[in-house]
């Protein structure tokens, strides 16, 4: 099986080329892929015909297939990709002002089994390999006449999970030869793996973190996702800490408000006292409401109370997101979930 052309650094691609062509061809072939998004070597119009086609028998250009795409009424665009072995993954384009969020899947289902999220559900079925990533990207900009402007791993699966791969994937994404995309724009989002943070932290590659905290409370974390049996929150916090002291940039604590879960006085206390040496911002994010799972959204005047109060307790930046695509199944993982029929009544 070849090689896939998307996974591969500036610097091999230089070096595999340079016994057959001057170094400015690998350039050019990298201004068509990144630049101008032309995925088929025939159509490199500058190359010559001998390396149109040495490229085709050393590399596989293929991409995965877009099999749906579906627009909301708020301007998001959820997309759901076939790859080559037959699996399936989501990534979603998310317009919001002057920005243009791309929402990227790091696996294929994922193993952490957090009890409100519909990818848990489908379990692991593997990782996404480096291209695989990149490929999201470079369709996504394809499908788009805006720029992208932020990167978040925030689709199917947990990108700690995947780290080298991600890291792998991050590096061509931010290498000014190939997509240079900002780090101060790449978000990863965990829901607390401790060794991949501090891996994260170590390994020199920049991003922004946040972590899917949804409760302070050892107790209803440990209910909400399981992987805080085995990491507890004064476990995560120091890694935090850790992360923070490597990385210049704010950490992103993700709290997603379940109603009569985890929106108590006492969860707000909890909160501030989790966060309050931490440099973050704490992100509100409403849960909504999935046929499968066994949590409710709050209501309007609930979340304002909550609001009102957390504006109070905690000295933080506190935004509140709205989910995006509600009316095109927007919970991560749920348009695949759905398109496969997976049966889901052993969750609930
Ligand atoms: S929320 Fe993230 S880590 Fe948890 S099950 Fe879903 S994809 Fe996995």
């Amino acid at each position: 099986m070849l090689n896939s052309i998307y996974g591969i650094m500036p610097e091999q691609l230089s070096a595999f080329l340079s016994s057959e062509y001057p170094a400015y061809r690998s350039q050019q072939l990298l201004k068509w892929i990144y630049e101008k998004k032309v995925f088929d070597p025939s159509k490199m119009t500058d190359l010559p015909a001998t390396m149109q086609s040495y490229l085709s028998q050393a590399f596989d250009f293929s991409m995965p297939q877009i099999v749906q795409t579906l627009k909301s009424m708020d301007g998001s665009q959820k997309f759901r990709l076939l790859l080559s072995d037959g699996e399936q993954i989501e990534m979603v384009l998310m317009p919001e002002e002057k920005k243009l969020t791309l929402c990227v899947s790091s696996q294929i289902g994922c193993a952490r089994d957090c009890s409100f999220c519909a990818t848990g559900k489908m379990k692991l079925h593997r990782n996404l390999y480096p291209h695989e990533i990149v490929q999201q990207f470079l369709l996504a900009s394809r499908e788009t006449t805006e720029r992208i402007t932020n990167l978040v791993f925030m689709g199917m699966g947990e990108p700690l999970d995947n780290l080298e791969n991600v890291l792998s994937a991050l590096k061509l994404i931010q290498d000014e030869r190939a997509l240079a995309f900002s780090p101060r724009r790449t978000t990863i989002s965990t829901c607390g793996i401790v060794p991949g943070i501090y891996a994260l932290a170590d390994s020199g590659v920049k991003v922004k973190l946040a972590v899917s905290l949804n409760s302070a409370r050892n107790s209803i974390r440990d209910k909400l996702m399981p992987v805080n049996r085995k990491y507890p929150l004064s476990v995560l916090k120091k890694a935090l800490l850790y992360f923070q002291k490597k990385n210049p940039f704010r950490i992103t604590l993700e709290y997603i408000l379940i109603s009569g879960v985890n929106m108590e006085d006492e969860d707000l206390k909890a909160l501030r006292q989790f966060s309050g040496d931490l440099s973050c911002k704490i992100n509100f994010i409403p849960f909504n409401t999935l046929p499968f799972l066994p949590y409710l959204s709050p209501g309007e005047e609930e979340l304002k109370s909550f609001l009102l109060k957390a504006r109070g307790a905690l000295p933080q930046t506190i935004t509140l997101r709205r989910s995006r695509g509600i009316d095109i199944q927007g919970a991560c993982g749920q348009l695949v979930v759905e398109s496969n029929k997976i049966s889901l009544r052993g969750a609930v």
